[in-house]
């Protein structure tokens, strides 16, 4: 397809009405286990899941990356730990935090701390530069740390867009209390039961952070075309009664049916994501994500020649 074309058929998939919803059930894909931990700079000991799933960038469009943090205790310093300042272009961060705080500070001016039930949307967009840390009074208390990292594509009519900053604040979240003491839906992101989130999104985009107690129930329904996965981050859910997955899994369902439904078999803490494809080309090289290899030239050229600003280490 030439570049028109593909524009033109991503525009139209993020402007079409909401297809109307069946009662047919989205079968699971894959349940992945979780891949071994790596270290993000001295601060964040990750499980990537991308990194063992094939085609992971486009399976899971518009979603390029998951690092989740399980709880792990760092002890007390008075060492920074984190990562320093580095660039991104074309795609967005978002940094959600259960235990301990994060701090940020970007070359467009965003920054902050974020706490338990906080979430920092980064939209890097044309480019910036960030630093990533463990904040100062958590570090000198130490203590558990719980968090993720998901990388979010945009469409390529905003991948230039000016950079920008929300921080989402855990009272600001929808919130949703589930049938019969199921549990609880945080919506950052998109809407639950007509409940939306507070994430301003480029494409059509849910993220719940859910929690359910045991044998509670949680009914997600999503269009079959949209990208859906489920982490489990503790516990042990039972998927359309048909699969099990336990803590720090990832459920990947088909893109067929609509209707899921996740039952914890002990309590549970769960991510959802869900989200229309974003149909263009992917290039990505580290921090970079575009269309074209081109457009990374200009990135690294862009880079190497300081106009993605200035940020003090
Ligand atoms: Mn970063």
């Amino acid at each position: 397809m030439t570049h028109v074309e593909t524009l033109t058929a991503a525009a139209t998939e993020t402007r079409a009405p909401t297809a109307p919803l069946t009662e047919r059930v989205r079968a699971v894909e894959a349940v992945y286990t979780p891949p071994g931990t790596h270290w993000v700079g001295d601060g964040f000991r990750v499980a990537g899941y991308f990194s063992v799933i094939p085609e992971a960038a486009r399976r899971l469009s518009p979603f390029l990356l998951l690092d989740y943090h399980p709880t792990w205790h760092y002890a007390a310093t008075t060492r920074r730990r984190g990562v320093g300042v580095h660039p991104h272009r074309g795609f967005e961060t978002v940094t959600l935090a259960w235990q301990g705080s994060v701090a940020h500070h970007d070359s467009a001016g965003g920054g902050g701390v974020i706490g338990p039930g906080d979430v920092q949307w980064m939209t890097a967009a044309s480019g910036i530069l960030h630093k990533e840390y463990h904040d100062e009074a958590f570090s000198r208390a130490g203590g558990p740390f719980q968090m993720a990292q998901l990388w979010v594509n945009l469409p390529r009519a905003h991948k230039m867009a000016a950079p920008k900053y929300q921080a989402l604040r855990a009272a600001e979240m929808g919130l949703v209390t589930l049938a019969d003491g199921a549990g609880t839906v945080r919506v950052v992101a998109g809407a639950y039961e007509g409940v939306r989130g507070p994430a301003e999104t480029f494409t059509p985009i849910n993220v719940y952070d859910v929690r359910l107690n045991a044998g509670g129930a949680l009914p997600l329904r999503f269009e079959a075309a949209h990208t859906a996965a489920v982490l489990v981050m503790s516990g042990s859910v039972t998927v359309n009664g048909t699969h099990t997955a336990k803590g720090n899994d990832l459920v990947v369902f088909k893109n067929e049916g609509d209707a899921i439904t996740l039952v914890a078999d002990a309590e549970a803490q769960l991510l959802v994501l869900n989200g229309a494809p974003i149909d263009e080309p992917i290039v990505q090289y580290g921090p970079f994500v575009m269309n074209t290899a081109a457009e990374i030239r200009q990135a690294i050229v862009d880079f190497n020649s300081d106009r993605f600003g200035t940020l003090d280490d």
